[in-house]
């Protein structure tokens, strides 16, 4: 059946707001038509350059703006990264992503690095994904040379809630940059956060914001907020279980083939709340205990849970075949050093200038 594309808010509400039950029924009904229900995939997530991030992500410890306990570090070199995949690797994981808290790629040494790794992560027979920020169709293209099987870039809420998030890009850039990844045969890995703060109003337009891009992003990261202390959002309240629970099961009904990740926040989630969330479609985890800076389970406590429950991990290239990696010598691709212009709209968000503010007095 072709899968639809026209979804609207009041549809996704509508199934949002089911009674529980009729909820999980669906969307689990929809999980088993679509995907092997007793297997999830275990990825690892590592931060290759950490903290010093020019932007103002009201959620993101990684913003040079706000005072937080990160401890930041240079981009890491290709032999690092090669050894945490194979550790990942060896541990059970069959994806690794790379994030590196930058605005955009800039073309350059770092950008060569970056390209590299994915071609050592490649070689290892593993999916690997980046996220790297804003990013020319130029750039794509030499990610996916490289063999890059995913790119990420959440559009992290609604068009509308974005703009009390963040002021240092717009919604649209987001969209650009996935469509620039588009062009290209790496998949898209698009999601967002629940916990900011926003209507379940704006929850479903974030799905809408997905679930209405043709193709629907290959994979869906679900975030539960993790509030860092020193951030502008350090003061908010815990996602409750059931809207977590709510939010993977809509995912998986208006994103029938889409791998759906329960993301960060697995930490304050019971392993009975987090079976809900498999049993309700989410069939990927991220494994290691950090994700990028926040804390994440232990990969053995998850292999316990992993065995409580009968699941399996899956391996890689399940839903789409390795691709291809061109060595650096043989690039049909060179730098242009573009210097596109991503919008700054610069509108005062009213708690990131207050934790700015507060940083100062800090330092
Ligand atoms: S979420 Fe990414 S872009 Fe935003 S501040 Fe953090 S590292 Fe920078």
């Amino acid at each position: 059946m072709a899968l639809k594309h026209d979804w609207t808010k009041e549809e996704i509400l509508d199934i949002y707001n089911k009674p529980f039950m009729d909820l999980l029924y669906e969307a689990a009904s929809v999980h088993r038509e679509h995907h092997d229900p007793n297997t999830v995939q275990v990825s690892t997530l590592l931060s290759i350059k950490t903290g010093g991030c020019p932007e103002d992500c009201g959620y993101c410890p990684q913003a040079a703006r706000y005072h937080t306990d990160l401890e930041g570090n240079d981009l890491m070199s290709v032999n690092q990264v090669k050894a945490q995949a194979l550790r990942a690797k060896a541990s059970g994981s069959s994806r690794v992503c790379m994030g590196a808290a930058w605005r955009n790629v800039k073309d350059g040494e770092e950008f060569d690095n970056v390209l590299e790794m994915v071609r050592s992560i490649n070689k290892l027979d593993m999916e690997v994904c980046c996220t790297l920020g804003m990013l020319t169709e130029n750039q794509a293209a030499r990610l996916a040379e490289a063999g890059l099987y995913a790119y990420n870039h959440n559009l992290d809420t609604s068009e509308d809630y974005y703009k009390e998030v963040i002021s240092t890009r717009g919604f649209d850039d987001r969209l650009a940059t996935i469509d620039n990844v588009r062009k290209t045969n790496v998949t898209v890995c698009s999601g967002g956060i629940i916990g900011m703060g926003e209507s379940t109003a704006d929850r479903a337009g974030m799905l809408v914001a997905l679930a209405t891009l043709n193709p629907q992003p290959e994979s869906v990261p679900i975030n539960a907020l993790v509030p860092v202390e020193g951030t502008p959002m350090e003061e908010q309240e815990p996602v409750p279980i059931w809207d977590m629970i709510r939010m993977v099961a809509t995912t998986r009904i208006v994103m029938p083939e889409t791998q759906v990740r329960l993301s960060a926040g697995r930490t304050q989630m019971s392993r009975e709340g987090q079976a809900m969330c498999f049993f309700a479609g989410a069939n990927s985890i991220f494994a290691g205990d950090k994700l990028l800076t926040t804390p994440n389970p232990d990969v053995n406590e998850d292999m316990e849970m992993f065995k409580m429950l009968g699941l399996n991990p899956q391996k890689p290239f399940v839903k789409k075949s390795q691709p291809e990696s061109v060595a650096a010598e043989n690039t049909q691709f060179q730098s242009q050093n573009e210097k596109p212009k991503w919008s700054r709209p610069g509108h005062k968000i009213e708690r990131n200038l207050e934790a700015q503010q507060k940083a100062k007095t800090k330092v």
